[in-house]
């Protein structure tokens, strides 16, 4: 899962200054503005229990507590699977870096893996993404509380039915329908993958969900995943 994401540059006040936060959770609203009520790492939507989430843990590296740089924002199952350890972050995938769609792929039983035939390297950094954050957990593996699997499972058969409503009444407004169902629902990836022959949707989807990276998809060929200019994928 990872819908790849564009923060923007470092906020600014109405007179043009740089915004300083005096506490990382005064940066929630703006990332949320910037983002969506979605989890930067599993997509699910979410809103009170949003937090702002430090990339660089702050109790291992204290001087980028306070940066916009180091922000995303996390569900409680991604933040505390991630939690204190140090980030080598070459090691991993980033939602705000690379081109995280194309670096994973996602079945229909709500499991995620590495993208198909990925080079080597490439691979690894997706597994180890995936680990991190705890995606491959299933309830086999995870405590009741993770809901995540099960989200993604469930959000694929609402997405194969909404496939099935739009084949048999296809129109605007079915198609705006679903774009808000799936913006309800959260877990982007899904939806995308479920509708990628239907670049019309896929549109919808990039465009609906604040913040996608639309450098990660081609527009002259139907919103194909594209390497993200200055990432890795
Ligand atoms: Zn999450």
């Amino acid at each position: 899962m990872m819908r790849p994401v564009k923060k923007g540059g470092r906020p600014k006040d109405k007179n043009g200054k740089e915004v300083r936060f005096t506490k990382y959770a005064k940066a929630r609203g703006l990332l949320i503005e910037c983002l969506g009520e979605y989890c930067s790492y599993c997509e699910m939507h979410l809103d009170a229990s949003l937090a702002v989430e430090h990339v660089q843990p702050k109790s291992v590296n204290p001087s980028k507590e306070l940066d916009w740089d180091n922000f995303l924002l996390a569900c409680t199952n991604c933040n505390s699977t991630k939690g204190n350890k140090e980030i080598i972050e070459g090691r991993y995938l980033w939602p705000d870096k690379d081109n995280t769609f194309a670096a994973f792929k996602y079945t229909d039983e709500g499991l995620v893996f590495p993208a198909d035939s990925l080079p080597e390297a490439l691979e690894r950094k997706a597994r180890d993404t995936i680990s991190l954050t705890g995606l491959n957990k299933t309830p086999l593996n995870s405590k009741a509380s993770d809901r995540r699997w099960l989200n993604r499972r469930e959000t694929w058969g609402m997405a194969e039915e909404s496939k099935k409503d739009l084949c048999t009444n296809n129109t605007e407004q079915m198609r705006k329908q679903i774009t808000r169902t799936a913006m309800a629902s959260g877990y982007w990836s899904i939806w995308m993958t479920v509708f990628q022959d239907d670049p019309d949707m896929v549109r919808r989807f990039i465009d609906s969900h604040p913040g996608t990276c639309r450098e990660c998809f081609d527009e002259s060929d139907n919103f194909k995943p594209a390497p993200r200019p200055g990432g890795i994928c």
